[in-house]
């Protein structure tokens, strides 16, 4: 009986596959570096070879499963199962997925965008289940956004890529352009914005958990005082959206999310006096499947196509 499917999350740090039952419980996964840098061939020998590793250690064969899901950075052609763009794996561009990985594989091999896949995860099983009209943003090394409306349709965005700042002397990107939402929100902004500051150059922190477990253990007025900038600039780029878009309900997801409550009481304040429709009903929440989301949502995508 064909009652599982996989789920793969390609992200630019970690590869994570998982086998998914059609309840959208995860029996089993596997997770390793990506090393982005590699060539394509070598990152896809890789999710074949974990694929088939979960297949035999879990006792099951390929005839146990209808299909293969993959979530990836970037923009993706998802008919034609081809990445179009993605920066941060860029030997993956204009490569045809599917018929790579079926001639080991002999599944159906279906791509989207990792923050669809994350927000169609949410709506199936997590914090947007119960609305139409839905929107997820990932906050993690990049920022990333996908839109969910009538249960079926769905939009990849470059949301992290909209300009908040126009100024000449505006952040750079990773994108090559300048005051990208993303260059200000994103995790790795809040670390490039702390480790800029003479003092606390010996610190040396890489994780933005670190600069809020800092905050948490001590009363510094500059640390206060980024921390706040951060959070307002994350919150612009929220108003953003929901004057753009009016999802029912706003999911933040991805590494930023892990603050909690304390994340959304900062930010709410500055939605609430910036939004365009002061009587808005957009709905401000934490995801709920984590690290799971990409895997969970890969796993769903033969349902919408
Ligand atoms: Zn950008």
């Amino acid at each position: 009986m064909r009652d599982f499917s996989i789920g793969v999350d390609l992200g630019g740090t970690n590869l994570k596959v998982g086998l998914v039952d059609n309840s959208g419980i995860i029996i089993d996964k596997i997770e390793t570096k990506t090393i982005a840098e590699r060539e394509y061939e070598l990152i896809l020998e890789d999710i074949k070879n974990l694929i088939l590793n979960l297949i035999d250690r879990n006792n099951l064969n390929i005839s146990n499963f209808f299909c293969v899901g993959i979530a990836i950075p970037g923009k993706i052609d998802s008919q034609k199962r081809k990445v179009i763009y993605s920066c941060n794996l860029p030997s993956l561009n204009n490569i045809y997925i599917e018929e790579k990985i079926k001639k080991v594989i002999d599944l159906k091999v279906f791509i989207e965008n990792d923050a669809v896949c994350a927000a169609l995860g949410e709506n199936f099983y997590g914090s947007s289940k119960n609305y139409d009209k839905s929107f997820l943003v990932t906050i993690g090394t990049g920022i990333g956004g996908g839109f969910i409306y009538n249960k079926k349709n769905f939009l990849g965005t470059e949301i992290g890529h909209h300009v908040i700042n126009f100024d000449k002397n505006a952040e750079k990107c990773s994108c090559g352009r300048k005051g990208c939402w993303e260059a200000y929100s994103s995790a790795n902004a809040l670390v490039k914005f702390f480790n800029r500051e003479k003092e606390f150059l010996n610190l040396k922190i890489k994780e933005a958990k670190d600069i809020f477990e800092l905050a948490d253990k001590k009363d510094n007025y500059k640390l206060r005082y980024i921390i706040k900038e951060y959070y307002k600039n994350l919150a612009t780029g929220l108003v953003n959206i929901i004057n753009i878009f009016s999802p029912e309900i706003l999911l933040i997801g991805g590494g930023i999310s892990r603050r909690g409550e304390n994340l959304l009481s900062m930010i709410k304040k500055t939605i609430i006096e910036n939004v365009y429709d002061k009587e808005t009903n957009t709905k401000i929440k934490l995801a709920k499947l984590k690290n799971d989301a990409g895997i969970i949502g890969a796993s769903l995508l033969h349902k919408y196509f």
